[in-house]
């Protein structure tokens, strides 16, 4: 065995090229005429240099091999005969690259059956290969390989310094190649990465977005993308600080990376937004796999330095159709199906097909307010010993520009998700107090006549609204001339629901209401949005029993129990019931029987814009 000076180190260029004097201009002449070749791409230039340089060192065998583990891994190889390719890989024990790698240097085995060290080794034993000659592969200041060339002929050892030292040339030539498409990689992962989260970031999901394109279009196949944002994160930032608001989206996004399917993936769109692309051309599915992410996300406790915070989070889902969709319009999908999620009430998933009734609404409803497109719908309300109407209740109506009418059912939601309830509240109330004024003033209506009104917590929580109702309130009092003593004809219905409410405040709220001689109305009673708390905490004048329990009333016998208990602790209390939906005379007869004061529904009137 011939090795060269073992070192403890990475040789040095002196070395290197004093032993390059020796070199002979054709071993030179291959290196340079394939370093000019311009066309090659890197995987062809290395490919190149392994094979003339197997022609001028006589030998049929040269492998670039990356060391990990204790094995040897074949990245590139040329073989004359096929018996190595790029992708094998072998016990380093069992080639004579081992030498290389124990002497830290090259090695040159000009007949190895003779060598006691490898002549046991495959290559010899099956293999018939001759001679060896091996360097390590340095890349920055590690041995990242080895490069190894092998023979069934013996080589000319007179040349074996020249021969070394094109082979070490080479290794070093590969080397430097190596670092630069390390730091190449590098790099770009690091253009490419998300430094808070690691995972891909816009770019990288741009870039990925095309290719799923291209992929879906070649294929015929249709993809789903989902573009998450996480529910009122500024809560959080604001509340804990920005460090924490950090944590929670690291947190989120190993819950992400963890929950998809290899075959998807995910990266962070922006901020707190995260767009995912299931492989499924079928929305109902990826509507049913990112909706139990988004159960899964609610459910969990993101552990900070603070202690544990929860989340929600809202998702807009579109699917890419290969006949019809581009990355433009799927893009303005995800965006407008993202923001139905959030307008509609957050915490859910909105697919293209969907969403677009409520859009379409909330786009409405922005300009609604300026253009008085919001108006009120009055129905009637009877005593149900009478059947006289003694009340109304007012409903709020969306027109469009086109002077369609748009129920409130069909955009409380937008409106709520939006912001813009407490507007919408306004404005019903000011029609409403114009008009009972008016009514009152023409004689139309007498002081006993209630007009019941809606008002959502946004409003209450709106001190300038407030005033501005108590203001007008006022004025409409002046006007229509008629003395009316300490209690007003206007009766506010509230309902609770959203989620955290503070009682406390709700009772500051209302009070300067309640002070003005407005009474309340506790509304869809039974829904389960309005508590048992809110009954025995707030001066309650008009109880109104939700439109399930009065419909069910008949062939329930628990909900007629309930009813009736309702019933005799209302007139405990002074509480006037009122029951919502009635739609037919046999539930007014049941209502009757159990004591039910008033009644409101179709039986009587639908309502009516006049
Ligand atoms: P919504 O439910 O409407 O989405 O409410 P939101 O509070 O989440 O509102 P929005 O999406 O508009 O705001 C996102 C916030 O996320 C604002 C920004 O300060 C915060 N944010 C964006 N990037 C980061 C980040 O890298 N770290 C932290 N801590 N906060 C971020
Ligand atoms: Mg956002
Ligand atoms: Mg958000």
């Amino acid at each position: 065995m011939i090795a060269k000076d073992t070192q403890s180190g990475k040789p040095e260029q002196e070395e290197i090229s004093s032993r390059g004097a020796d070199l002979r201009a054709d071993k030179l002449y291959v290196l340079w005429s394939i370093a000019t070749r311009r066309h090659l791409s890197d995987e062809e230039r290395i490919q190149a240099i392994l094979e003339e340089s197997c022609r001028v060192l006589g030998v049929e065998v040269a492998l670039v091999g990356e060391l990990a583990d204790g094995r040897y891994l074949v990245r590139h190889a040329f073989d004359e005969e096929g018996r190595f390719s790029a992708g094998m890989e072998m016990p380093l024990a069992s080639t004579p690259c081992q030498c290389v790698v124990e002497r830290g240097a090259s090695v040159f085995l000009p007949d190895m059956p003779s060598d006691p060290v490898v002549n046991l080794l495959p290559a010899v034993t099956l293999l018939k290969l001759r001679v060896y000659a091996g360097t390590p592969i340095w890349v920055g200041t590690q041995v990242w390989g080895v490069l190894a060339f092998a023979g069934g002929k013996a080589m000319e050892e007179d040349r074996t310094q020249e021969n070394l030292a094109f082979i070490e040339l080479i290794a070093s030539w590969i080397g430097s190649f190596m670092l630069q498409s390390r730091q190449r990689d590098n790099l770009e992962k690091l253009a490419l990465t998300d430094a808070l989260t690691s995972l891909p970031n816009r770019r990288a999901a741009e870039a990925r977005l095309k290719e799923e394109i291209s992929h879906a279009r070649r294929h015929g196949e249709a993809f789903i993308l989902g573009l998450i944002d996480l529910d009122h994160f500024k809560l959080i930032n604001d509340r804990y600080g920005h460090a924490v608001g950090d944590e929670v989206l690291i947190g989120f996004a190993s819950a992400l990376t963890s929950f998809l399917r290899t075959e998807d993936w995910v990266a962070r769109w922006g901020g707190e937004e995260f767009i995912v692309c299931l492989h499924t051309s079928d929305a109902r599915q990826a509507e049913i796999i990112l909706d139990r992410l988004r159960e899964e996300i609610r459910q969990q406790a993101f552990v900070t330095s603070v202690g544990d915070i929860h989340l929600t989070m809202s998702v807009g889902v579109s699917r890419y159709d290969p006949d019809v969709s581009t990355q433009d319009t799927i893009l303005a999908d995800l965006d407008n199906t993202l923001y139905e999620a959030k307008a509609s009430g957050r915490d859910r998933i909105v697919t293209g097909r969907k969403g677009r009734g409520i859009l379409h609404t909330a786009t409405l409803l922005k300009t609604a307010a300026g253009e008085n497109r919001i108006l009120a719908a009055y129905q009637t309300i009877h005593e149900l010993k009478s059947l006289a109407p003694v009340a109304d209740e007012a409903l709020a109506r969306l027109q469009t520009p086109q002077g369609e009418i748009i129920t409130a059912t069909d955009f409380i939601e937008a409106a709520e998700g939006l912001g813009l309830m407490a507007e919408i509240d306004s404005i019903v109330a000011s029609l409403t107090m114009q008009r009972c004024a008016g009514s009152l003033a023409s004689g139309a209506a007498t002081p006993s006549f209630a007009h019941f009104i809606n008002l959502s917590s946004q409003f209450l929580a709106r001190r300038d609204l407030v005033e501005t109702l108590l203001n007008n309130a006022q004025d409409y009092c002046l006007r229509c001339g008629i003395e009316m003593g300490p209690v007003k004809p206007v009766v506010f219905e509230i309902t609770e629901r959203q989620a955290i409410q503070n009682l406390d405040t709700l009772e500051q709220d209302l009070k300067v209401l309640l002070d003005f001689g407005f009474r309340l109305a506790l509304d869809d009673f039974g829904s389960g949005y309005s508590s048992f708390l809110y009954l025995a905490r707030l001066p309650i004048s008009y109880l109104k029993i939700e439109g399930w329990m009065v419909q069910n009333m008949q062939s329930n016998r628990k909900v007629l129990d309930l009813v009736k208990s309702l019933v005799a602790f209302s007139r405990n209390q002074e509480i006037i019931t009122i029951a919502e939906c009635v739609e037919d005379a046999a539930t007014i007869d049941q209502l009757r029987e159990v004591g039910v004061d008033w009644a409101q529904g179709y039986y009587f009137s639908r309502p009516s814009l006049n």
